[in-house]
C-alpha cells in the first residue's frame, strides 16, 4: 500500500513541449484509480514520472510522505505493467517472474514460493517452463502482471494493459483485475484512453486532457453528471 502524492507536477520533453502541467493528484493507499483520456494526453507521461523512469520538470512527487523524485525506480517500490508486456523473450515464464527478484537478491528458495504462489493466483502454473512466443495474448498480459505481483510491491501501476486483448478477454480481464485489487488490497493506479473501462474499474477516476487534469471524481458522480 502506498499514498501517493503528485504536487504541482509538470513535464517538458527536450524538445520544449510540455507534456504534463501543474499535476496534482492525491491517490489513497487502497484506491483503484483511474486516469483517464485521450491518445497522447499526457497519461504515461505521469506513470512514468512516478515510476522514476521519466525525470520531473517541476513540482514534487510523494511516495508515503517521502519525496522521491531523485530516487531510482527500484528505491520506490513500485511495479508497473506495461501495454506491450513488455517480456524478456528469451526467458521462460518463470524466469519472467523471477528475474526481479533475483535483481534483489531474494533467495532462491523464497523465489520459487512467490513465483509459484502468484503463478496459482493467477490460473498460469502450467505455463511457467514456455516462452512468451508460446503463449496466447491473454496468457502474456497474465505473465505480466504476475511478474509485478511476485515483487510485492507498494503500489501497481498498469498503462493500457488490456488493450491487446479481444474484447471478450478484455472484459473478463477487467473483472480479474478488480478481483486482485480486492485481494491485494494495495495501490493500482490504471491508465486507458477507453472511457468504460475506466467507469467500470476505477474507485475514482481522473480525467486528463492536453497534460491537464480536468476532475478527479467517483465514476458515479463522473458520469451521471445531467
Ligand atoms: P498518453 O499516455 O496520454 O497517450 P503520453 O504521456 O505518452 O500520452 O504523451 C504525452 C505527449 O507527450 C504526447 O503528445 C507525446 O507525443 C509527447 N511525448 C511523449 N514522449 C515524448 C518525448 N520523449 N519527447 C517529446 N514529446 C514526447
Ligand atoms: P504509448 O503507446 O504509451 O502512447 P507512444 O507510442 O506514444 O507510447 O510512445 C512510445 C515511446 O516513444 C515512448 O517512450 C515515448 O516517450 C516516446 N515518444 C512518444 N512521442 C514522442 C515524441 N513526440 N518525441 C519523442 N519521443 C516520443
Amino acid at each position: 500500500m502506498a499514498h501517493i502524492v503528485f504536487e504541482q507536477v509538470t513535464k517538458q520533453y527536450d524538445n520544449g513541449f510540455v507534456a504534463v502541467k501543474d499535476l496534482n493528484l492525491d491517490i489513497g493507499e487502497d484506491e483503484f484509480l483511474v486516469l483517464v483520456g485521450p491518445s497522447g494526453c499526457g497519461k504515461t507521461t505521469s506513470l512514468r514520472m512516478l515510476a522514476g523512469l521519466e525525470s520531473i520538470s517541476s513540482g514534487n512527487i510523494y511516495i508515503d510522505g517521502k519525496r522521491v523524485n531523485e530516487l531510482s525506480p527500484r528505491e520506490r517500490d513500485i511495479a508497473m505493467v506495461f501495454q506491450s508486456y513488455a517480456l524478456y523473450p528469451h526467458m521462460s515464464v518463470f524466469e519472467n517472474m523471477a528475474f526481479s527478484l533475483q535483481l534483489q537478491g531474494t533467495p532462491k528458495p523464497d523465489i520459487q514460493t512467490r513465483v509459484h504462489a502468484a503463478a496459482t493466483q493467477l490460473g498460469i502454473e502450467a505455463l511457467l517452463d514456455r516462452k512468451p512466443k508460446q503463449l496466447s495474448g491473454g496468457q502474456r498480459q497474465r505473465v505480466a502482471v504476475g511478474r509485478a505481483i511476485v515483487r510485492d510491491p507498494a503500489a501497481f501501476l498498469m498503462d493500457e494493459p488490456l488493450s491487446n486483448l479481444d474484447a471478450k478477454l478484455r472484459v473478463q480481464a477487467r473483472a480479474e483485475l478488480s478481483k486482485l485489487h480486492k485481494k491485494l488490497s494495495t495501490t493500482f493506479i490504471y491508465v486507458t484512453h477507453d472511457q468504460v473501462e475506466a467507469m467500470t474499474m476505477g474507485s475514482r477516476i481522473a480525467v486528463m486532457n492536453q497534460g491537464i487534469l480536468q476532475q478527479v471524481d467517483t465514476p458515479q458522480t463522473l458520469y451521471d453528471q445531467p
